[in-house]
């Protein structure tokens, strides 16, 4: 791969050493340690400016709600409430997180399928800004909890609308295969059943087609798809909803310009899927127009997005060291080059335990040297991480062709070189465990004023037996 990867001021070469938001990798790696997690705050501000721009093609209001549930960092969502945005949760525990890190109620949004009692409370007594409903019976509960609790709840349905997406199976969420959400009949019936409850306030309808859709159009028939409920519930029990909410979904440039070798095209496609998403919501949004003609339907509605991935993906690099190193004659059946017949092993300190979708998923972290970014990558390797499972590797075991057979690196990689995996903030520390009694990761946050901070120090001995009695 040529050096696609590179961005200007915040991914670079500097003396032949990779640099972030100009900070040598190394000097982090070596002050910090390492699995280290690096984030830089002025690609995260910019993510955020960029969806912004969706309040420039629709002429109503727009909310942003990071999912929360991509990274929680708590100085990330510092630093995501700092920008202006609001915020969506998936568990109580989520919630919490956001109350304490700043978040009023009103900037709050609650998914999730399997909520419990205390969860409802906490987000009722903070008068949250929708409570996104699963399910009648979980609709039923919350108008239980809302009047004992002497309070109206406010919330929001979640359609499954049944549209496809191109990603990743496990990221779909918008069939009515997956397990999320209820079908459009049962939310009619919701809406005739609580629209006149002094405990209930309906205000609005969700979806969230899934995981980084490599279609802008599925946001348009989402749109659609939203605004044909809108119209049902208007008929249905006269109700005019205030918002509706898109989901997010939004993809990230995972591979740079050029395809990984040894992976399908559709995976490459999705990995590398590139659109605006203003573009997406104002296409989205003019197509609803067009046969909202007539109606008021839209005239109050507010917009409501919910993007993880897009905030915080791009904005995290996961330095890691080769541990130790091993070569191994490739098995006969392998063999597909003649002139080499030897594996060259490296095994690093980051695992399955921290990138838990490159096992869940297959999912493709782009692997570079920080130590020798400039050296060509041209010398195949067998990479893998420091766990006692032989699935605990950046390559395909399975035959399921979403990862390559070989990560290229620079030749002759020795224990110590650092290594980083780009693209990393996503759906990772989130999903950290201390599997193999290992130590979760540190934290460094770049600043926007380029101080560096240490937003989660590694754990410790004492971390890994804490709750233990
Ligand atoms: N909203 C809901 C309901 C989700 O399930 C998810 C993630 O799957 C998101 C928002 C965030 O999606 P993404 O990180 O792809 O933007």
């Amino acid at each position: 791969m040529t050096q696609s990867w590179k961005v200007e001021n915040f991914l670079e070469i500097n003396n032949g050493i990779l640099r972030i938001d100009h900070i040598d990798a190394t000097e982090l790696a070596r002050e910090y340690g390492t699995p280290l997690f690096v984030v830089s705050e002025k690609q995260l501000h910019s993510n955020i400016e960029r969806l912004l721009k969706i309040r420039e093609v629709i002429d109503r209001p727009l909310k942003i709600s990071y999912a929360a549930k991509a990274m929680s960092t708590m100085g990330i969502l510092r630093s995501v409430r700092e920008a202006g945005i609001d915020i969506e949760v998936n568990s109580g525990g989520e919630l919490w997180k956001a109350l304490k890190a700043g978040f009023r109620g009103d900037q709050i949004n609650f998914n999730g399928n399997s909520k419990e009692v205390w969860e409802l409370e906490l987000a009722i007594t903070n008068e949250i800004y929708a409570i996104q409903v699963d399910s009648l019976y979980e609709l039923s509960l919350i108008a239980e909890t809302a009047e004992r609790l002497g309070k109206r709840a406010n919330v929001s349905l979640r359609l499954v609308p049944e549209i496809e997406s191109h990603t990743h199976s496990g990221l779909q969420t918008a069939l009515l295969t997956s397990k999320f959400g209820m079908m459009p009949n049962e939310a009619y019936e919701a809406f005739r059943q609580y629209k006149d409850s002094p405990h209930i306030a309906m205000t609005g309808i969700h979806l969230h087609v899934g995981s980084q859709n490599p279609d802008p159009q599925v946001y348009t028939d989402a749109f659609l798809s939203l605004f044909e409920s809108l119209k049902l519930i208007r008929k249905e029990t006269g109700l005019k909803l205030q918002h509706v909410n898109i989901g997010g979904g939004f993809p990230v440039n995972y591979i740079g310009d050029e395809a990984v070798e040894g992976i399908p095209t559709e995976i490459n496609e999705m990995l590398s899927a590139t659109f605006e998403p203003a573009d997406a919501i104002r296409d989205a949004w003019a197509a609803v127009q067009d046969s909202a003609a007539g109606t008021d339907l839209l005239d109050d509605i507010t917009i409501l997005i919910e993007p993880g991935r897009s905030i915080i993906a791009d904005t995290t690099i996961c330095l890691t060291t080769v541990r130790n190193t091993k070569s191994r004659p490739v098995s006969e059946s392998k063999i597909q080059n003649p002139e080499s017949t030897i594996d060259n092993w490296l095994l690093t300190d980051a695992g399955f335990n921290i990138l838990l979708s490159m096992e869940t998923y297959k999912w493709y972290y782009h692997l570079i040297s920080a130590t020798r970014p400039n050296e060509p990558h041209d010398t195949p390797y067998k990479v893998a991480g420091p766990l006692c499972d032989g699935g605990d590797v950046y390559f395909d075991i399975e035959g399921q062709n979403r990862l390559p057979d070989h990560r290229m690196l620079p030749d002759n990689v020795k224990p110590g070189e650092v290594l980083a995996l780009l693209n990393c903030g996503a759906y990772s520390l989130s999903q950290a465990s201390q599997y193999n009694g290992r130590f979760l990761p540190p934290v460094v946050l770049i600043r926007e004023n380029g101080e560096l901070e240490l937003i989660r120090r590694r754990d410790t001995f004492a971390d890994l037996i804490n709750n233990d009695i």
